[in-house]
C-alpha cells in the first residue's frame, strides 16, 4: 500500500476504529463484571489519548497544532463543562426516585439492545439541548462559545472566545 493510501486510511479510519474499540471494551468489560471505577475513566482516557496522539502525528493542517493562545482556556472550559455535567448527573440521579416511580429500565433486554437504547436516549437528549441552545437567547449566550473556535483540534468542542484576544 502506498504511503499516501496508508495515511488516508489512518486519517479516516482511526476515529471509527478507536470509538468502536472503546465501546466494545467498555461494554464487554462492564458486562464481564469489571468495576465501573476505574474501568470507565481509564478506557475513556486511553481513547482520548490515542486521538490526541494521532492528531499530533497526522494533523489535517499543521497550523492547527499551534496554540492560538486558546489551549489553556479551552482546557479550563472542558473542566468546567465536565464539572457541570457531573453535578447535573448527580442531581438527576439523586432525584430519580421522585420522578421515575413505575418506570423501569429494560434490563431484561440483551446488552446490545440496551446499549442501542442508551445511544438513542443520549443522542436525542444532546440534540434537544443543542437545538434549544440555538433558539433561546440566554442559552445561546453560553452556547456561542462552543462555535467560536478558529481551528479544528481535539478541544474544538470546548473552545471559548473568552480567551481569544480581540
Ligand atoms: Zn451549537
Amino acid at each position: 500500500m502506498k504511503p499516501k493510501n496508508t495515511k488516508a486510511l489512518i486519517r479516516y479510519g482511526s476515529y471509527p476504529l478507536i470509538l468502536g474499540a472503546t465501546a466494545i471494551v467498555l461494554f464487554g468489560g462492564l458486562a464481564a463484571g469489571w468495576p465501573y471505577f476505574p474501568t470507565v475513566p481509564l478506557i475513556v482516557a486511553a481513547a482520548l489519548a490515542s486521538v490526541g496522539l494521532l492528531e499530533r502525528r497526522l494533523p489535517f493542517h499543521t497550523a492547527w497544532q499551534q496554540d492560538h493562545r486558546d489551549s489553556v482556556c479551552d482546557a479550563i472550559h472542558a473542566v468546567v463543562n465536565l464539572a457541570v455535567l457531573l453535578t447535573v448527573h448527580g442531581i438527576v440521579a439523586a432525584l430519580a426516585p421522585l420522578w421515575s416511580a413505575g418506570v423501569r429500565w429494560p434490563d431484561q433486554w440483551p446488552l446490545w439492545a440496551q446499549a442501542l437504547a442508551v445511544g438513542v436516549v443520549l443522542d436525542f437528549s444532546l440534540y434537544s439541548i443543542h437545538w434549544v441552545s440555538h433558539r433561546v437567547d440566554w442559552l445561546w449566550r453560553f452556547h456561542a462559545i462552543h462555535h467560536s473556535s478558529e481551528r479544528l483540534y481535539g478541544q474544538t468542542g470546548n473552545a471559548g472566545t473568552l480567551c481569544r484576544p480581540g
